[in-house]
């Protein structure tokens, strides 16, 4: 049966563009088209997030988040300045602003370290050095925290494939799959495409297009909108580079932060509220099957059993500028709710298991054809390359050697 691709990418997000990436240079030979239901890459998640290249320090030690956070962010510098997008390595504080914050700032210190990570504890002055604005009973700073722009990275990530021979097919929406013996038939908006491999790289559906696939995944993708604030030209000041609160690692959510983004703009955010569709950047964005989905889902009921007290309290602080305000001057006491304005919100796409627990790793499932991202939430865009690395071995099969890739060219 003649295919039309050796593989097909879904998602023109960075994942699906770093893990075309990795396969074109790992077989310069195959064909690869990568699909997006958008006019452009880089729409959702990759192009609205914080633009925080993470330095690891809050991943658990050898899990694939801490392991493809290191190699992804040092992988993506070396990109970005080979192909000249701005980076900035200017590190982070992250601050105890509580006396209950002081334990967990310390393990988080440790946990850093076992990480391989410099780290610097900073007292009062060491702090003002860094951030003169910032207030703190006790901080760390990490120098491998750094700024860039993922959506210049995606945008960039295309082209160079587009040069490279990658067909990029936008406003083209993958409605579902049929796995066969020798290929993947994908029905689009359009018409049939063959490939002889998948990758679904598609954010937030990529769980309804496994289920479509005929899998059924151990996890959902719930949508946490993540809503920003930014301050205001004139108290831009406020800010030199990126302040973090001490997160609760028992959520993969870091709390909301401060952060000078490439631009020199800062932001303030983001929370994390339960979207109201899968991409529901505003509370008045609603899906009614994507509700009813939810309310029938029983992990759902189980999350919100485990979490209503934070989920109360995010939904608090998404409707009363005063809450965030008030969280915003617990890490910069100057800010003042006059200083702030809103900004445009991203929404995470955050696996839930069976049980209600968010998700914390990576994850992927696998079947003979096609590997589906079932969880690639923060650090995912500083992570990217490596993950693309990841998933076009898993693709080429390399972990089976080359003579039983499964795969040879489209062509052939
Ligand atoms: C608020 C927020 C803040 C974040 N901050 C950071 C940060 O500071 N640092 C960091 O490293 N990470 C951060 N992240 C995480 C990071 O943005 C993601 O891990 C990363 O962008 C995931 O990329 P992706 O390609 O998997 O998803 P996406 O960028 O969402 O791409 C998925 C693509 O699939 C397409 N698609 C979906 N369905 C279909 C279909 N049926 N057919 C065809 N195409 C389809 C979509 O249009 C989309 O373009 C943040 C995320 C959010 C939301």
């Amino acid at each position: 049966m003649p295919t039309d691709a050796d593989v097909v990418v879904i998602g023109a997000g960075i994942v699906g563009l770093a893990t075309a990436r990795a396969l074109r240079r790992a077989r310069p030979d195959l064909t690869i088209t990568v699909l997006d239901k958008e006019t452009e890459p880089g729409r959702h998640q990759s192009g609205r997030n914080s633009g925080v290249l993470h330095s690891g320090i809050y991943y658990r030690p050898g899990s694939r988040k801490a392991r493809l956070c290191a190699s992804g962010r040092a992988e993506l510098s070396v990109y970005c300045e080979q192909v000249g997008i701005p980076i900035e390595h200017c590190g982070k504080v992250i601050v105890a602003t509580r006396r209950h914050d002081l334990e967990p700032l310390r393990a988080l210190h440790e946990r850093g370290e076992r990480n391989g990570l410099r780290i610097v504890r900073l007292d009062r002055r060491g702090l003002s050095e860094h951030e003169p604005h910032a207030e703190a009973l006790e901080a760390i700073f990490v120098p491998a925290a750094g700024v860039v722009d993922f959506r210049t990275v995606t945008h960039a990530l295309a082209q160079d494939l587009e040069a490279s021979g990658v067909e990029l097919r936008l406003g083209c929406a993958v409605e579902s799959l049929d796995e066969r013996a020798s290929h993947v038939v994908l029905h689009t908006s359009d018409g049939e495409l063959r490939g002889r491999q998948v990758a679904n790289c598609a954010g937030l559906y990529s769980d309804v297009l496994a289920r479509r696939a005929g899998l059924e995944p151990a996890v959902r993708i719930v949508p946490f909108r993540g809503e920003y604030v930014e301050l205001i030209p004139e108290r831009a000041h406020l800010v030199r580079h990126l302040i973090y609160p001490v997160p609760d690692l028992r959520f993969p959510f870091l709390g909301v932060h401060l952060t000078r983004g490439i631009d020199g703009r800062v932001h303030g955010g983001p929370n994390a509220v339960l979207a109201l569709a899968r991409e529901g950047y505003r509370w008045r964005d609603r899906s009614i099957g994507h509700l009813s989905q939810l309310a029938s889902d029983p992990a759902v009921w189980r999350l919100a059993i485990r979490h209503w007290r934070t989920g109360l309290h995010e939904i608090a602080r998404s409707a009363s500028r005063r809450l965030l305000v008030r969280d915003l001057r617990r890490l910069v006491p100057d800010i003042r709710s006059q200083d702030l304005t809103p900004a445009p919100s991203g929404v995470r796409a955050q696996a839930v298991d069976d049980h209600g627990r968010l998700v914390d790793d990576f994850a992927i499932e696998v079947t003979p054809r096609s590997v589906h991202v079932l969880n690639a939430p923060s650090p995912g865009a500083t992570a990217s390359l490596a993950i693309g690395a990841w998933l076009a071995s898993v693709v080429l099969h390399e972990h089976r050697g080359p003579e039983a890739t499964g795969i040879s060219p489209a062509s052939s």
